[in-house]
């Protein structure tokens, strides 16, 4: 298998992300700590924590298109959510198959279910019942922010100080979880063991959107149907249960890039991602996701769409009262 390394460089990515997202929190809690007083060292708040805060991005990029601002609250929030949409158009959904911390863990627990041989495999309508849930979530956030709201409510909603704060109210949302939360989440975990990446698949309203992205977007995995000789491994393989076997082009809005079907192909050259007309070496799938993630990070650092132009005091101030803070309503 000419791609098998494939199947060893993707953890690899992927956890060298999550060890990141891991080491952004870390630093994010430390100056938390020191805005609310809990600790006397200054620690610099790290604006990639605005990578937690998506429906904030969408938001922003609500008044970015109405009115060419940039939101200066959440700028790498909205840098980050731009980076993903255009990921997602051009390379599938790679974002979720190489970069998410959570797809990560999804995958994780899907390996460990396929190595005690607990997963089960999913009947195509099944799983597209199964789908109504996260296109439901993604149709009510559509419907709010790009919809119910008109400039002058997004622009409220950016300014508020709930929206200042609220990557301390992740924060603490994380540190301290309900018992519900624990449930939920517990509940995530069991189902993914059976049915691999269920969140991603069934539940992530974000996937959701990225994936019809991905569906009006130029790649695909292209299967030359006469040098398929059908054992199926690709099918076997896919995370997100799509039967790679019968398709002779994956359009899927499932489907994360991940190119697992092509590592574990057989046959050279029968399963390839193809770009428009270009047939490509699939290593080019991860690396140019990853460098374009990495470059609107550059970009936006040297360009000033990166730090918060909120100042220091303000967090501190809004971090004291936050418990006050309800989430807007419209
Ligand atoms: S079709 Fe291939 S690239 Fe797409 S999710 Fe399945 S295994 Fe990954
Ligand atoms: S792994 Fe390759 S040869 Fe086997 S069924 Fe899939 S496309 Fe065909």
């Amino acid at each position: 298998m000419k791609y098998g390394y494939l199947r060893f460089i993707r953890p690899l990515v992927q956890g060298l992300f999550f060890v990141f997202s891991l080491y952004i929190g870390y630093e994010f809690y430390l100056f938390y700590s020191w805005a609310i007083g809990g600790s006397g060292d200054f620690h610099p708040r790290p604006p990639g924590v605005e990578s937690f805060l998506p429906i904030s991005a969408l938001l922003g990029l609500k008044r970015f298109i109405l009115t060419g601002n940039y939101d200066m609250v959440h700028p790498a929030g909205l840098t980050i959510l731009l980076a993903i949409l255009t990921i997602s158009f051009l390379f599938r959904k790679a974002f979720c198959g190489w970069i998410c911390p959570v797809g990560f863990i999804s995958n994780l627990v899907e390996r460990m279910g396929h190595t005690l041989r607990l997963s089960i495999s999913v009947r195509p309508w099944v799983g597209w019942v199964l789908s109504i849930p996260k296109y439901l979530l993604m149709a009510f956030f559509i419907y709010v922010i790009f919809i119910k709201m008109d400039l002058h409510a997004i622009e409220a909603f950016i300014n508020s100080p709930y929206n200042v704060a609220v990557d301390a109210k992740m924060l603490q949302f994380f540190l301290a979880p309900s018992n519900t939360t624990l449930l939920v989440i517990g509940g995530i975990v069991v189902a993914s063991v059976f049915i691999g990446n269920f969140w991603c698949r069934y539940l992530c309203p974000y996937g959701a959107l990225l994936g019809l992205l991905a569906m009006i977007g130029p790649l695909r995995i292209v299967r030359d149907e006469e040098k398929c000789i059908s054992c199926k491994r690709c099918r076997r393989v896919c995370p997100a249960g799509i039967p790679v076997d019968k398709r002779q082009s994956v359009w899927d809005p499932d489907c994360i890039g991940c190119e697992e079907c092509v590592s574990v192909c057989p046959k050279e050259g029968c399963l390839l991602p193809r770009l428009g007309h270009y047939r490509l070496n699939p290593l080019w799938v991860p690396l140019l996701a990853v460098a374009l993630f990495e470059v609107a990070w550059l970009v936006a650092m040297a360009t000033g769409h990166w730090e918060t132009m909120v100042p220091i005091d303000i967090f501190k101030r809004f971090y004291a009262v936050m418990e006050g803070f309800a989430h807007p309503s419209y």
